[in-house]
């Protein structure tokens, strides 16, 4: 009999002096990193981790996660929080239990390959502020991409975590590319490369329970070092496959708090802890203590995120999954970013597409910053594309994956999309072999002449270096040269409650009797009317801005990219919206939402010109060019940021830039006129 065997013994008290497993499973806790980042879309802040913390500490984790993947990135762009600040909030608190954290390999915290002196610098400082545990993965399980960070790892004398990132092809494990051998390959790469030990990377939840049985015990045969599995509740596989998992002989596994459980995040320990207790894999956990730091979570915690969690549905298993064996977070990216372009409907296109790009792109694994990549140029394929052409608006990521600048990719790459993406690419037209850091420059000497005095140490310069945008704007906050705005603040539960009494209010209808009070202003010839359809009651609404500038409305098709357009005359700049804008008031109309009314495009003294439109919601990342400069076709004038992917819109006509409308940083709507060749 193996050690890794369950044996069951006399049933016993729950107590925490119980007698210690032969062989318990070691637990890492994801509820501070993965947990949010699943349910709550990284939006977790330190404040609200602070009154768990030294609770969380007394559980007997193996590690607890605390930073690293999104939290980067959310913390300095959505949060006004300092990143490093966090770790060094959180080790104040946490004294014993060991930190993880989750890092993209040569990506880092970010989306696209750093510059090794970047990748050596973050690592020594994220090490430096209180990291213990480096979960490194590579999105294409390249691990030419660990070559930099590894080895400062090992010398800041921390755990260096290899991942194998689990992917599929088809609904189970097998095929021709992602099957066992697959796997057992990879994990023997990575304890060579001196894993001290090994997780399988289940990020999309698709591990099913027999497959973690195989994979596991050809791992712990393979393989010397620990192996630890990290799996999603997504599918409603995790916890079975756990299960399996444990009885071939897992090391370590991942959960979340309850709270933080289930859905598109992990299973639960709670239950994990009463399955395994009185064998010799018991975790040894005091439920009770688990217990009382639920109830925190539940009380003080909780309200605060309750609002961010997708609750139109039920049923907490995403039969998507099953089906496409898609990513959840990616499921809802795609799904969002329709919403925002009013294309929900072409869902199915984009379900049946994915696959298609994914095989293009060399069948590699669907996560970040690859699931963004897939992801969004299926969505341009589906809105700009047609049956002669589908990949008529390639991405700037796809154009560099097709490069090399990600590595190698499972499967080759589509040859004639790889040429198209490729022509005009700065870098060169042939594509790399090497690996990818070998062809960036150095980049930190340059991030600290940029950023100059906005950075005090170099803990800010790798804010800026990682994330030029919104890092520069981080850091106008963080030294007060900058008023950071509303949304980044934090809320307090007093006003979360305020909020809940205005709802119920509302609900009971007594908002109605204070608005009858005040007396209604004269209707102006702004007013603009919209259809709301609310469970199968129908309402006009009539929305007038007061006072602001006065904007220009104006129809424009969609979703075509760019378009000429007459700016309707000055005299005509106070007209209402276009009746078109408004759906017929035709009940018995199906109860869906009305369409979201046009963005409105600031408008300047321009009789007539070419415009540049948003084709998707986004953030300016840069201006190519200036009013006065000429630009030819094809041109890139703007990029743009959406769903992380930077996006290079060309000009749609020769011309000389006439006026350009935001700078940037500015986030703008879908359709926003960016600038106008005259
Ligand atoms: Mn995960």
């Amino acid at each position: 009999m193996s050690e890794h065997d369950i044996v069951t013994k006399a049933p016993m008290e729950y107590g925490k002096d119980r007698p210690k497993a032969k062989n318990p499973v070691l637990i890492e806790d994801l509820t501070l990193r993965d947990g949010h980042q699943s349910l709550f879309a990284t939006r977790g802040r330190t404040e609200d981790m602070i009154p768990v913390a030294e609770m969380m500490d007394e559980v007997g984790f193996w590690a607890v996660e605390t930073w690293g993947g999104a939290t980067f990135d959310t913390m300095h762009r959505f949060l006004n929080e300092d990143p490093w600040e966090r770790i060094r909030t959180l080790k104040r608190y946490i004294k014993k239990t060991p930190f993880s954290m989750l890092l993209r390999a040569q990506n880092l915290v970010g989306y696209r390959n750093y510059a090794d002196d970047v990748a050596r610098a973050f690592v020594e400082r994220a090490a430096a502020n209180g990291m213990d545990i480096f979960r490194t993965f590579d999105a294409l399980n390249d691990f030419r991409n660990f070559e930099t960070v590894v080895p400062v790892i090992k010398s800041s004398g921390k755990h260096f975590q290899g991942c194998l990132c689990y992917s599929l092809t088809e609904p189970r494990m097998g095929g021709e590319v992602y099957n066992l051998e697959y796997y057992v390959k990879k994990a023997k790469e990575l304890e060579k490369m001196g894993a001290d030990s090994i997780c399988i990377k289940d990020m999309a939840g698709l591990i099913a329970p027999y497959d973690a049985y195989a994979m596991v015990k050809a791992l712990k045969a393979a393989v010397k070092v620990p192996i630890h599995l990290h799996s999603h509740f997504t599918s409603g596989m995790a916890p079975m496959s756990q299960l399996k998992a444990i009885e071939a002989g897992v090391d370590i596994l991942d959960t979340c708090m309850t709270p933080y459980a289930y859905r598109t995040s992990h299973p639960a320990i709670e239950p994990l802890v009463m399955a395994l207790l009185g064998t010799n894999r018991d975790t040894g956990f005091d439920i009770r203590k688990l217990a009382a730091i639920n109830e925190v979570l539940e009380k003080d915690v909780l309200p605060k995120y309750k609002h961010l969690l997708d609750d139109s549905k039920v049923s907490i298993i995403d039969i998507n999954v099953l089906l496409h064996q898609t990513p959840g977070g990616m499921l809802s990216n795609l799904v969002n970013q329709l919403k925002e372009m009013d294309a929900l409907d072409r869902i199915d296109d984009v379900y049946a597409e994915l696959p298609k790009v994914r095989k293009d792109l060399g069948q590699i694994p669907l996560v970040t910053p690859t699931s963004q990549i897939v992801g969004i140029q299926t969505v341009n394929n589906v809105l700009f594309g047609d049956e002669k052409d589908r990949y008529k608006m390639i991405t700037a990521q796809v154009k560099d994956l097709c490069y090399g600048l990600y590595g190698k990719t499972a499967v080759p790459i589509n040859s004639e999309l790889q040429k198209k993406a490729l022509k005009g690419y700065p870098r060169g037209e042939k594509p790399i072999s090497c690996r990818p850091a070998e062809v960036i420059e150095p980049e930190l000497e340059k991030a600290k002449q940029e950023i100059k005095d906005l950075a005090v140490d170099i803990d800010d310069v790798l804010i800026y270096a990682l994330y030029p945008v919104t890092g520069k704007k981080f850091l106008r906050w963080k030294y007060g040269k900058e008023e950071p705005p509303e949304e980044v603040k934090p809320r307090t539960l007093e006003q979360i409650k305020a909020e809940q009494e205005l709802i119920a209010k509302a609900k009971a209808g007594k908002l109605v009797e204070k608005a009858e009070k005040k007396e209604a202003p004269a209707r102006g010839e702004r007013l603009r009317t919209f259809n709301v359809f609310i469970e199968g009651d129908y309402y006009e609404v009539g929305v007038e801005e007061v006072g602001g500038a006065p904007v220009i409305s104006y129809m424009q098709q969609v979703p075509a990219m760019v378009q000429t357009v007459q700016m309707p005359p000055a005299p005509q700049a106070k007209a209402p919206a276009p009746a078109a804008e408004v759906k017929p008031a035709a009940p018995p109309a199906p109860p869906a939402p009305p369409k979201a009314p046009m963005p409105e495009a600031v408008a300047t003294d321009v009789g007539s010109g070419v415009t540049l439109n948003a084709p998707m919601p986004g953030m300016i990342v840069s201006y190519e060019k200036k009013v006065g400069d000429s630009v030819k076709k094809g041109d890139t004038v703007v990029v743009l940021e959406a769903m992380k992917m930077e996006n290079a819109l060309p000009a749609p006509a020769d011309g000389v830039i006439k006026a350009v409308n935001f700078k940037s940083g500015d986030s703008v709507p879908k359709n926003a006129v960016l600038c106008i060749i005259g």
